[in-house]
């Protein structure tokens, strides 16, 4: 089934059709390293990580880059103003820049994996590429399509006709934004920073580029030269979240399609903010939660992994605790149903005659097409549950609660917010001599003697375990 993605570019939905049969190049701008990974950085994050997951469920290769920005991206970047934030923070801090660069992408490292994500396959670090930076701007100042004063190099946006296709603005829009800043050195206002010289730096290199001056790059350029470094000139697909868009993105294009002559990249997605009790998330409004906050508030990883994929990423997303608990509550719902099927499976409980074979084969056919379908990971989770409820009524026979189990371990391996296969009992098996109790309950029930029936159940409580009855028997789990 083709995958159908919405292209920012075209504003439509498009086939993805990789440039190279078979193998997909994937693009991220990854996080700025200069404060503690917070939630809504993870949305457009795991969104790209789901979307990866359900590429490779396609069979398809992906080669997939998300970067680290260490260096060059400033506090007012839409306006090309402000301060480099690795310096704000070694400001506010003490700490060198180049310490928080480490202590932060450390973090980032660890959100990665708390939040079970499929690591990238490069994950490069902008400080480590400023010579394939240089040859891109070598090249622009060559062509004449980017220009040097005092040291600083700007891209000459007239010289680019397509500036501004990614995000629609248009000449006026931005000129009237740029005005906002006024650098008397930019021949226009549009003019956006390749390299720039500041003495005060803490991050500098000697310029990468001839007939330069010691300095550092701005941030759009990093993009350009990682991507172009790892996966070429063309790349099938690169994300970010919606406000990456502008400027960053319709400068990444500008560069690499003037120095290459090729189109940079075939779909462009942006994933939507995300909200935080209904409002953008931020520190004075008292709404802001680093990804460390949320998990000390006693959640889990997979349960922040869960609330933040849940909806399609171009739809709005509304981050609250309650959401979190009703996470719990819903993976609890597949993990009891992937347990009672193991069970099952592995003949710790009565199988029934049913072998699923139908039902499993449209569960995952429909949740090919919902992801299919621009990644619609709401349906996709409507399908499991629907699932969930046909497998909790049915009576599968042995074969078929392998065929669900093999179902479900599908739905894992794209989504990663379940959970691997539980154990029979999830908290280690029963003792014995309380399982045996299990069929003298039984029999007491079946010849009405409910005293005796009551008496066992709290004995098995009071030894700290529940019994669970369900269509194929009673079974034990740590209460
Ligand atoms: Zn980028």
């Amino acid at each position: 089934m083709p995958i159908r993605l919405h292209n920012s570019l075209t504003r439509s939905l498009q086939e993805l059709k990789p440039l190279v049969p078979g193998k997909v190049t994937m693009y991220h701008c990854g996080p700025t390293v200069y404060s503690s990974p917070h939630i809504g950085n993870f949305r457009s994050f795991l969104f790209a990580d789901v979307l990866r997951r359900f590429v490779e469920d396609q069979g398809l290769q992906v080669t997939q880059v998300m970067n680290v920005t260490d260096v060059g991206h400033l506090t007012l970047d839409d306006i090309e103003g402000g301060e480099d934030k690795m310096e704000a923070a070694s400001r506010k801090t003490g700490m060198t820049a180049w310490d928080i660069a480490k202590k932060y992408e450390a973090e980032f490292h660890d959100c990665q994996k708390k939040l079970h994500f499929r690591l990238p396959h490069h994950m490069p670090r902008a400080t480590e590429f400023v010579p394939q930076m240089g040859r891109i701007i070598d090249d622009l100042l060559q062509k004449g399509i980017a220009y040097q004063q005092n040291g600083n190099v700007y891209f000459e946006v007239a010289k680019f006709p397509g500036y501004g296709k990614l995000s629609g603005k248009v000449l006026e829009e931005l000129e009237a934004g740029a005005r906002v800043a006024v650098n008397e050195e930019k021949k226009d206002p549009r003019d956006f920073a390749l390299w720039k010289v500041d003495p005060k730096h803490q991050m500098q290199w000697d310029a990468p580029f001839r007939g330069g001056v010691r300095g550092f790059p701005g941030w759009h350029i990093e993009c350009s030269a990682m991507s172009m470094h790892y996966l070429g000139p063309q790349i099938d697909i690169h994300t970010g979240g919606e406000d990456n868009m502008f400027p960053h993105h319709e400068c990444e294009i500008a560069q690499t399609e003037a120095h290459t002559h090729k189109p940079f990249v075939s779909i462009w997605l942006h994933a939507r903010h995300l909200l935080v009790d209904g409002k953008k998330m931020s520190k004075s409004l008292g709404n802001f939660f680093t990804v460390e906050e949320v998990l000390q508030k006693g959640y889990s990883g997979l349960e922040l992994r869960y609330t933040l994929i849940r909806v399609q990423y171009r739809q709005s997303l509304n981050f609250t605790l309650a959401g979190l608990d009703e996470a719990r509550a819903s993976i609890g719902r597949v993990q009891g149903c992937r347990q009672r099927l193991v069970r099952v499976r592995d003949g710790l409980e009565r199988a029934g005659g049913e072998d699923l074979s139908a039902a499993v084969a449209a569960a995952n056919e429909r949740f090919t097409a919902v992801l299919s379908d621009d990644l619609n990971v709401s349906e996709a989770l409507a399908v499991v549950f629907d699932f969930v409820g046909l497998c909790n009524k049915a009576a599968a026979s042995a074969a078929g609660a392998k065929a669900a189990l093999a179902a479900f371990a599908r739905f894992e391996d794209v989504l990663g917010c379940f959970g691997g296969e539980p154990k029979a009992d999830a908290t280690g098996d029963a003792p014995a001599e309380l399982l045996a109790l299990l069929p003298v309950r039984k029999a007491a029930k079946q010849a009405k003697d409910f005293a005796t029936a009551d008496r066992i159940r709290d004995q098995i409580a009071a030894a700290g375990w529940k019994i669970v009855d369900t269509a194929t028997g009673a079974r034990l789990e740590k209460s």
